[in-house]
């Protein structure tokens, strides 16, 4: 009795398990989404400031890393295909 109480077990613990893996994909998809809009636009709301190069944005991450002691970090925009600063 023992034995089926434990296969029963098992079962509800591998669909609670399917069940979470199912529901935290969804979950991850949306947050996603929200990083790749994100990178354009201020936590404010508004668009962030565009470098023309790479140097360009790299000398502002610089700058704003040692005047704020904040790790700061470049990366091109796949929106406006300017470079952007932002938290690394
Ligand atoms: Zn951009």
């Amino acid at each position: 009795m023992l034995f089926v109480a434990i296969i029963i077990l098992a079962l509800i613990a591998l669909a609670i398990y399917w069940l979470t893996r199912t529901s935290e994909a969804k979950r991850s998809g949306g947050t996603s989404l929200r990083r790749t809009a994100a990178s354009h636009i201020n936590a404010n709301g508004t668009p962030k400031r565009g470098y023309a190069s790479m140097d360009a944005a790299q000398d502002a991450a610089r700058k704003q890393s040692a005047s704020t002691n904040q790790s700061m970090s470049a990366y091109r925009c796949s929106t406006c295909k300017l470079f952007h600063i932002g938290h690394a």
